[in-house]
């Protein structure tokens, strides 16, 4: 039996412990622990690695307290665009949906594209379409309506600007969940949902719905899941460049993860983090901003951390 195991994270940014209060963090940390664990339970009980990472992905997208689902950031006229993507390490096959709104869980619906459809990537009104053939939810618009959500874009409505969640306001940053997983059997899996970017507009999509980009898995190197200014991680191609440094210079997962995320991508001026897990259960996060909201367990140990230590 492999080291089956679990990483999550809830974005990454400019979160700062001068700036949580005791009881903000608690419940981020209890967010955190309740997707771990569903996501666990599934491994634990024999569950795919895929599987697994859909589980713990609904549950960031059911709290409001992520870039995700319930809690999606606000686009310029005020609607919620969700993006999300899944991949399968063992055969390679993956589901992706972009721009689509009224979702509940975009992550299942890009699981069914990776279940059920010869296509990778789906979008908007299409990506809909082919949601009605499944027992997919959707939600009224009132649904998504998060306060502070609506105060961020509130601020920036109307102007050029556009931010990530868990932002300075002075500077464009970071939200997004995502999940990556090793299986009792040795198959690796990543998933990527966000709700993108506050106050975007001409149907703008980031990483998390590109392979590659915000999501990979492969069962020869390792499960990615991104978070972070999107545009960059697009050039940077990160989630690959990571699967890559593995199998072309040989490195582990941790310093192919620290050299693409430390290195490449802070050299192109891009700013976030990742989640990796590899075939022997290794887990790496490593992430170039102020802090992570990021979980992750084993037979071995479970952690649950917001900043950097
Ligand atoms: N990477 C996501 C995007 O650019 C946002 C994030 O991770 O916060 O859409």
């Amino acid at each position: 039996m492999y080291n089956f195991g679990i990483a999550i994270h809830g974005g990454a940014g400019t979160i700062l412990k001068s700036k949580m209060t005791p009881e903000k963090e608690r419940a981020y940390k209890d967010a955190l622990s309740i997707a771990l664990e569903a996501g666990y339970a599934r491994l634990s009980s024999n569950g795919t690695a895929l599987q697994a990472v859909e589980d713990a992905i609904e549950q960031l997208e059911n709290s409001p307290l992520f870039n995700a689902g319930k809690g999606a950031v606000f686009n310029a006229v005020g609607q919620h665009e969700m993006d999300a993507s899944i991949m399968d390490g063992k055969s390679l096959h993956a589901g992706a949906i972009a721009a689509v709104r009224n979702l509940k869980n975009p992550i299942k619906l890009a699981h069914k594209v990776l279940l059920h459809s010869d296509h990778v990537l789906l979008i908007g009104d299409g990506a809909r379409q082919f949601a009605s053939a499944f027992d997919i939810e959707f939600e009224s618009d009132q649904y998504f309506h998060d306060e502070l959500r609506y105060q961020q874009w509130q601020k920036i409505k109307g102007s050029e600007n556009f931010q990530l969640d868990h932002a300075r306001e002075d500077k464009k940053y970071l939200g997004t969940v995502g999940a990556v997983a090793l299986d009792q059997h040795g198959n690796l899996a990543a998933g990527t949902s966000t709700g993108g970017m506050t106050n975007k507009k001409f149907g703008r999509v980031g990483d998390s719905p590109i392979i590659g980009a915000g999501n990979y898995a492969n069962n020869n190197t390792c499960a990615i899941s991104c978070t972070g200014s999107g545009e960059f991680l697009m050039r940077a191609s990160t989630a690959y460049d990571i699967s890559c440094r593995m199998e072309y210079k040989g490195l582990s997962l941790e310093d192919a993860a620290r050299e693409a995320v430390m290195d490449r991508l802070t050299q192109i001026g891009g700013d976030g983090g990742i989640i990796g897990i590899d075939r022997q259960g290794n887990i790496t996060m490593p992430f170039n901003c102020e802090g992570m909201y990021r979980a992750s367990k084993n037979q071995q140990q479970t952690v649950i951390k917001i900043y950097k230590e």
